[in-house]
């Protein structure tokens, strides 16, 4: 590890969303927001897709905040989608960009099938109806933020337990490709490879550290360790269990749009025993 032109006192959030994924904000609005916030380095790092990155990046120079590129890429692991971070990469790399191509196949067929779904539960044109909530690729979130403009349900937390969750009626099952996958073209394009907001699948105690194994064996930098849903002890436990596996942790809010609960660069504090993902060298000299 050699020490550091990105200091740790700086404010760093590692896991954002902006409209070319499933944020609500531009890209451009994202990056005033997160000046506004006191945030020093931001990831845009949408679902499956980097086309916010350079008009975020125009934005960022602007406002003089550093940017990282990012993507969360969406895995399947053991019959979970498991969320992969990628951070620092070159995102023209033609292995990065052949990915992101397939994966937005994988959506747009998905996109369909739900909406198919959605039809044989009466609900009509709900495909149309995401998609004109979309700036990009469809997501499971316009078509919870759909459901409730048409008042099927109260809240996007109802669409997914009554219709886009795991094995509800309007659940469409997608073929992401797996953790090592998404690890290795990380790292063929030169980034480092971040397990995404560990607490909040459903897992086991003794399933979670499996999948942190796995990831770890499949070549995973770091964990992220401050995420937006947890309580201080459960981030010190997590934190812990990040340092005895020997991998880095990172922090990131998760923003989506604003809200009363996650807010750019808030409360993501590391605790004093894990190792910031921006201390490694890996991280300095990806392609920041
Ligand atoms: P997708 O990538 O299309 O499967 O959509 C997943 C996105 O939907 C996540 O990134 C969240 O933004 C959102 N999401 C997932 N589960 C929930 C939930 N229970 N309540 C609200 N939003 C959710
Ligand atoms: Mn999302
Ligand atoms: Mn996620
Ligand atoms: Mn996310």
């Amino acid at each position: 590890m050699q020490s550091t032109s990105l200091q740790s006192s700086l404010c760093f959030d590692l896991h954002c969303h902006s409209q070319a994924s499933d944020g609500v904000l531009t890209p451009t609005d994202l990056v005033t927001r997160a000046e506004q916030q006191g945030v020093n380095v931001l990831a845009l790092t949408d679902h499956d897709t980097t086309e916010g990155l350079d008009e975020a990046r125009q934005a960022a120079v602007k406002y003089g905040i550093k940017l990282v590129n990012g993507v969360e890429i969406s895995t399947m692991w053991q019959n979970q989608g498991i969320h992969i971070v990628g951070l620092g990469f070159d995102h023209k790399h033609p292995a990065m960009t052949a990915l992101l191509y397939q994966q937005a196949r994988l959506r747009q067929q998905r996109a369909l099938d739900i909406g198919e779904k959605l039809e044989k539960c009466g609900i009509e044109d709900a495909y149309l109806g995401a998609k004109s909530l979309a700036a990009g690729e469809v997501t499971r979130a316009h078509y919870a933020r759909y459901l409730v403009q048409i008042g099927k349900v109260k809240h996007e937390i109802q669409a997914f337990k009554r219709y886009l969750g795991q094995g509800k009626s309007a659940y469409v099952s997608a073929q992401w490709c797996d953790i090592e996958t998404a690890n290795r073209v990380i790292h063929e394009a030169g980034g480092v490879a971040v397990c995404a907001h560990p607490q909040r699948y459903p897992l086991t105690r003794s399933k979670l550290i499996r999948l942190l194994n796995d990831f770890k064996n499949w070549g995973g930098d770091a964990v992220e360790v401050a995420h937006s849903g947890q309580s201080p002890d459960q981030r010190h436990n997590l934190a812990t269990l990040v340092n005895e596996m020997g991998m880095y942790a990172s922090a990131g809010s998760d923003f989506h749009f604003p809200c009363g609960w996650v807010e750019l660069g808030k409360n993501l504090w590391l605790p004093a025993i894990s190792t910031p993902i921006w201390l490694a060298e890996s991280f300095q000299t990806s392609n920041l």
